[in-house]
Formats: C-alpha cells, structure tokens, sequence
C-alpha cells in the first residue's frame, strides 16, 4: 500500500478515536537539526564515550565536563526551531481534544521541542535539558537564559553542584511519568510510534501495552524497526512529512 493510502485509512482511524497516545523518539527532531542517537554516535558522541558523559559515574567523576557538554546540548536545542511535524502533532491533539476524545504525547526527547510547538501536558519520560536540579537540596528549577557562567553550576539554596534533569544510562525514569503513560497506552484505541528505534526499554514496550490492549498501531519513521512488522500501518516517511499530512487529511476544515 502505498504512503497516501495508509494516511488515508490512519486518519479516517484517527477521527475515529476516542484514545489516542502518540510515543516519539530522537527522529522526530532530526528535521529540527538535533542529531538522533545514531548520527551522534557518528557525530558528536563519537569522540566522547557516552558513558563518561551520559551516565551518574561520568557526572560523579568530573562534573565540570558533563555539565558544561550538557549546557552546550541545552543551547543547541534551544537554537533550534520545531518544525511543521511538530506543529501537526499539536494540531491533532487539538483535533481529537475537540472531538471530545483523549489524546497524549509522550516523548524521549529531551529537547522540549513539543512545548515550543505547542503540544500541552507532554510526558517527558527522559526529563529535560532545560531542567536543572540540584543534587543537593533537590531544588530543580527551568533554565531558559544564557549558558550558565561556570561549571558545575551551583544551587542558588544550598551552594550544591546542579545537574541536567535528563534520565542518564542506569538510571530509572520517573514513575510517576512512566505509569501514566503505561496505562493511556494500555487503554488507547490508536497508538502512534514516531521517529523512534523502538528498541529502548521501557519506552518501546508501550507499544506492546497498546496492542495487548487491543489499540491499532502505527508507525512513522523512514527505515524499518523491530516495531514495523508489528504495527498495522508502517508508514516509511519523515515525520516532517507525515504528520502534517495525516492532520490535514484526520482534521482539515475542523
Ligand atoms: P534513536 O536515535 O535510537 O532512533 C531514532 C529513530 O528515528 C531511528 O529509527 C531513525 O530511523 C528514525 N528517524 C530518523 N529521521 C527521522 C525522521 N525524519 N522522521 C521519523 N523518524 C526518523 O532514538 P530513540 O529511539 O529516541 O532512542 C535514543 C535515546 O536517545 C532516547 O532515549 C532519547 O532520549 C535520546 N536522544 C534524544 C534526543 C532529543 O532530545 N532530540 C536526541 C538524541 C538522543
Ligand atoms: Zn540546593
């Protein structure tokens, strides 16, 4: 079937649907300019080892380095725009929300990306760069201004070392975010899976959750995944793309 048709049928579906839940991943944002996982490991992680840097021995071993890399992380997103697949996303929110249905994104990014698109209540199951806490007194507060002057930044409360409020390797994601978007997607009648590798745990059993549960499942992303032989529409599309065109075809005219 090809791309059009299976938008065709995803947004009559989508319409249709009382429960949505949408799951994106690193490659909703590579049109925005924010490397995903794999061309970092190419790009910028590739002559650093992601565990110095991504993981709380790394932090513990030289807190200097791994915040002044993640302030340098926070301002490149922040220099970047969302782009019109994240715009779509709020405008099927809006759409379903309008038709008095449910509908919820959660993301692994950590760019805040959907927010400045105008998605609302997003679940950020790997937190956020653009939230520091301190590791102190727990103080945790939203950066949005310039790079911080000196590293590791302190705690304006206690004088104790600030770090980036993201989910390194090893550690667990925060229960709370994690359970709701584990029941939603038990209980959704359509299950979206965007720009995501769909192999990180426990993100990607969501999927699973939404098919035990009887939900249709669909998935956007250009190269194949272990989810697209599951799923039953896997569109082989950029996000960019996509998304702009399912919500012209679900909401157009709405
Ligand atoms: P991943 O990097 O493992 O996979 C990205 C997926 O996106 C790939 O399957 C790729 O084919 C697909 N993709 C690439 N371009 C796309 C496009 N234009 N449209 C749709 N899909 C596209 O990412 P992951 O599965 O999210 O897991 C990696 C982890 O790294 C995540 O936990 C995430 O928190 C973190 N991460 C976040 C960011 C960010 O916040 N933007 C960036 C890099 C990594
Ligand atoms: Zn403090």
């Amino acid at each position: 079937m090809d791309t059009d048709r299976q938008l065709e049928e995803l947004a009559q579906v989508l319409r249709q649907s009382r429960r949505v839940v949408a799951l994106t991943g690193a490659g909703m944002s590579a049109e925005s300019g924010i490397p995903t996982f794999r061309d970092a490991l190419e790009g910028h992680w590739a002559d650093d080892d992601p565990l110095a840097l991504a993981a709380p021995e790394g932090f513990a071993r030289d807190p200097e380095r791994v915040t002044r890399w993640y302030d340098q992380r926070r301002a490149q997103c922040a220099a970047c725009q969302p782009h019109e697949g994240h715009r779509a996303l709020a405008a099927i929110e809006r759409g379903v929300e309008t038709d008095g249905g449910a509908f919820m994104l959660v993301t692994q990014n950590v760019d805040a990306l959907h927010g400045r698109a105008g998605s609302r209540g997003v679940v950020e199951l790997h937190g956020s760069l653009a939230r520091w806490r301190c590791i102190g007194c727990g103080e945790e507060r939203e950066e949005r201004g310039p790079a911080f002057g000196a590293y590791p930044p302190r705690c304006e409360v206690c004088g104790g070392i600030r770090r980036p409020g993201v989910v390194w390797f090893g550690e667990l994601l925060p229960t709370e975010s994690l359970a709701i978007a584990q029941e939603a997607s038990s209980e959704c009648a359509l299950f979206l899976s965007i720009g995501t590798s769909a192999v990180v745990e426990p993100a990607a059993g969501l999927l699973h959750l939404a098919r035990r549960g009887g939900a249709l499942t669909c998935e956007i992303n250009p190269e194949p995944t272990p989810a697209s032989p599951l799923v039953d529409w896997a569109i082989a599309a950029p996000a960019g793309q996509a998304l702009p065109a399912l919500a012209a075809k679900a909401f157009a005219g709405t």
